[in-house]
């Protein structure tokens, strides 16, 4: 039997591509964690790499036993490979952090010292961005339509570098490009969140992984959040309501339609607003319908999973 390292602190790492970072990345992670005087390990997730990332991991991990790899078998995307690095940490701490060098290491003490003053996530605010113009314009748009919509109060949601403390990430589930929903998701919890700016650089070495097709997968996935959080335990008040407003918006169009048909002799058939008035009529008991389906769901995962719709206070 193998005895499993009990770090206090995990660091996980996506790495896709990364070749030209990991050097001086693994010496900046290495350097930062040992002024912290806590045991700790480094995971860095190989997403499927095909360039030299997994070779470097391994000798690294075999100088130092603390770096540990994880790797996927194809590219899955940086959320899955946050959650694989989640799955795999040993850690009462959590902190993840990007490859590319962009993140600053060096601020992982302070991340991880503010947790400790009895918040639940630390999330990084990359207060002077280092990349390009329409990047930041793109970003700033999508973090206040984020936190307007999802009501969770931070400044850079997509920032990768965030502490968390274990119990946070067990409630978490994430999916497509969800990782930078965490806060908002957490946030469902009833979590204490602090943002704090940290050191941003420029991309040294590589390539950002991503291109404009970032934005419509954001904007599709803070749909998703939006609707979970408001209302994931009770879909047929949203459903619901759509179907109501759209059979009472119906039956005015058919009330006009008849009064035009007295005052003006317009013969009902022979008007437009009476075809509306079918339609919205139809559109109003599918979303009922929907609504009901999604209630049936709703329970499914909940109860094949012993799911709780609400979250218990830690104990002192
Ligand atoms: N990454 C990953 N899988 C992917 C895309 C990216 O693991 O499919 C990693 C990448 O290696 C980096 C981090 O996620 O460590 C952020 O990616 P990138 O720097 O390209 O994004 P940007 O900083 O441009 O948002
Ligand atoms: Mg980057």
């Amino acid at each position: 039997m193998s005895t499993h390292p009990s770090p206090e602190i995990s660091v996980i790492v996506p790495v896709y591509d990364e070749e030209g970072n990991l050097p001086r990345l693994l010496e900046e992670t290495g350097s930062a964690l040992d002024r912290t005087g806590r045991p700790y390990e480094i995971i860095l997730v190989d997403d499927g790499s095909r360039d030299g990332s997994a070779r470097l991991i391994v000798e690294a991990s075999r100088r130092d036993p603390r770096v540990r790899l994880v790797a996927l078998r194809r590219n899955f995307g940086q959320t899955a490979a946050l959650q694989a690095g989640f799955d795999q940490a040993y850690g009462s701490i959590l902190v993840t952090m990007d490859a590319d060098l962009q993140n600053d290491p060096a601020d992982i003490p302070m991340l991880v010292a503010k947790l400790e003053e009895g918040y639940d996530l630390v999330t990084g605010w990359r207060r002077r961005r280092r990349d390009s113009f329409l990047r930041n314009l793109a970003s700033s748009m999508a973090n206040s339509l984020i936190s307007r919509l999802t009501r969770v109060r931070v400044h850079d949601s997509g920032c990768t570098l965030k502490a968390y403390r274990r119990e946070v990430v067990q409630e978490l589930r994430l999916y497509g490009e969800m990782h930078r929903f965490i806060p908002a998701l957490a946030s469902w919890a009833g979590i204490r969140l602090l943002e704090v700016p940290v050191n941003h650089r420029p991309r040294l070495h590589g390539r950002s992984k991503y291109g404009f097709s970032r934005i419509v997968r954001v904007l599709l996935d803070m749909i998703t959040v939006k609707f979970l959080l408001s209302y994931s335990t009770s879909p047929i008040q949203m459903f619901g309501k759509l179907g109501i407003l759209s059979g009472i918006f119906g039956a005015l169009l058919f009330v006009v339609a008849v009064v035009l048909k007295f005052t003006q002799a317009r013969t009902l058939t022979g008007n437009p607003l009476f075809y509306l008035f079918i339609l919205c009529e139809i559109i109003g008991i599918q979303f009922i319908l929907i609504g009901l389906l999604a209630e049936i769901t709703i329970r499914t995962y909940h109860e094949s999973q012993r799911k709780k719709i609400y979250v218990l206070k830690p104990g002192p």
